[in-house]
Parts: C-alpha cells; structure tokens; sequence
C-alpha cells in the first residue's frame, strides 16, 4: 500500500478521532415480550418525538444496550423517572418514563429511586455490564396514566438524538436477565425443529428464569446442548412419569420441555448461547 505524504496514520503520530459509532448490535433494552413502531420524529405536543416508545408490561425490566456507566436523572417533570447509559463506544442512551409506582396501580406514590424506578441495589454512577438490569418500565413523568412503556433514545457520540428503531429490529433479545455470575435454570417449553445425537433445537415458545421467576412468552430459536449426563425421557403429559427415551426419539414438531443445569449467568446464556440440558422431556404432539 502507498502512503500519501501527509496522510495520518498510527505510524505519523496523531489520528484524528474518528466519531464514535454506535454498536452495531445492541442488547435490546426490555427484557420480554413489547410492541413498538418507528415513531421517531411522529409529531407530538412538544415537538417531533426524540424516542421509540417501546410498549411492555409495567415493571417489564429495562437492560443495558451496551457496556457503560449510568446516571440517574429525577428532576425532569416531563421524563420522570429517567437514567442515562453512556455507553463504552461513545453512544448516549436515555431511558425514559420509569417505574414511580409503589402498588399495582397508577398511585405516582413512589420516588425515582432504587428498586422503584431503578434496579434493586444500583447505585448512581455505576458502571454496567451489557444487559444488565438498570430499571422498571413505567409511566412517569409526562406519560402518566398512559400506557407503561419505555420511551429509548439513541444518541451517537452523546449528541442528537437519532432513530433507534433499526437498531431495535437487530437487536439481541435475551431469554432471561440476572446478576452476572450468578446461577440460573431455565424451563423452556417449545417444539423440536432438528436432532442430533447431543443437540437439540427448539422452538421455544415459553422461558422461564430460575430462581429469578422470570416467566414470558417469547418466539426464538435456540439450541441446547444435551450431555451424556441429562435425563432424556417421554412423557404423556405434562406433570406425569416419564420413562426412559433416546434423545434421537424426538421427532420434529413434537412437543419438547427442557431444563437447563444450573449455570453461571453471562451475557452469552442470556442470548440463549451455550445452553446445556439436564432434563428433556418429550411430550406427545
Ligand atoms: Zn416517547
């Protein structure tokens, strides 16, 4: 390669610095099941929407989109409850509408602090893993009594604000969410797609976390591995005694429960990577 005289490069001292790009993947930033439209930019009362509003269960977790630090912010009358990432590749995220509820209902009695509108035991400033819970969705702010939701705004290299809906639609959803390094067990529930003689690939239709009782529908394709160690077995129904089976009996479409063994939680068992069987249970069709 030709170096043209002057040109910058690492071996002639400084580079200028390229703009920060935001990650090409990101955790998406709730945990289960959401509904949500490209409505950046839709026009509302104070001007063009700066976010995606991305609809979930009151108190659906909210998740890191990438490695970073948080700030808590609590003086925005119009945000609520809000918490900004900044992330390690330069990007700024902002969470918005957080949890404010101490009840069930809509009772705006609890205040923008840990274990309400932001993880239990997240402290101000904290450095954050990538899908690591940072808060509850909810409906403060100027979103109260609305729908509970989290309005997600994406900010390359910390200055405006952009569409975040195509890196919503790539982003990586993650079958369950806990503490790094800690155990967790999963219940998957869902139909054989392909067999081999130590790897099963399911179409989970439900997951459930242990021992966090994380529970959600969800639509996903994951593979398990099954070790010579799991219990392989049929059984009639759900509930009933199983008897003794080869993993080579599942068939595609068939009904299939599996147990995962009891792991340490990283980011990559969160997306459903390297997954490991203890039990399997074959259901009829
Ligand atoms: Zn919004």
């Amino acid at each position: 390669m030709t170096l043209v005289a002057g040109s910058a490069t690492a071996g002639y001292g400084r580079v200028p610095a390229a703009p920060a790009q935001p990650p090409q993947t990101i955790v998406f930033p709730v945990l289960g099941p959401v509904e949500y439209i490209d409505d950046f930019g839709a026009p509302r009362p104070g001007g063009p929407h700066q976010g995606i509003d991305i609809l979930a269960p009151k108190r659906a977790l909210a998740l890191a989109a990438e490695a970073g630090k948080i700030k808590f912010w609590t003086s925005s009358a119009t945000a609520g409850c809000m918490l900004y990432l900044y992330g390690a590749s330069g990007t700024t995220y902002y969470y918005i509408h957080l949890n404010n509820d101490l009840t069930a209902k809509n009772d705006n009695k609890g205040k923008c602090v840990a274990g309400t509108a932001y993880a239990k035991g997240l402290k101000n400033g904290a450095k954050v893993a990538a899908g690591q819970v940072l808060g509850y969705v909810g409906n403060s702010g100027d979103a109260d009594g609305g729908p509970t939701h989290l309005h997600f705004e994406l900010h390359p290299n910390g200055g405006k604000g952009v569409d975040a809906y195509p890196w919503l639609q790539s982003g990586q959803h993650l079958l369950f969410a806990s503490g790094r390094g800690t155990a967790f067990t999963l219940d998957l529930r869902g139909t054989v797609s392909a067999v081999t003689a130590d790897t099963l690939r399911i179409k989970a239709a439900s997951v459930t976390a242990w021992p966090m009782r994380q529970g959600q529908p969800l639509s996903l394709k994951v593979v398990v591995n099954v070790p010579s160690s799991a219990i392989v077995q049929t059984v009639k129904g759900m509930g009933k005694p199983g008897t003794p089976a080869d993993l080579l009996d599942a068939k595609p479409g068939q009904k299939v429960q599996v147990w995962t063994g009891a792991a340490p939680t990283t980011l990559k068992a969160e997306r459903g990577g390297a997954l490991n069987a203890s039990l399997v249970s074959l259901l009829p069709r």
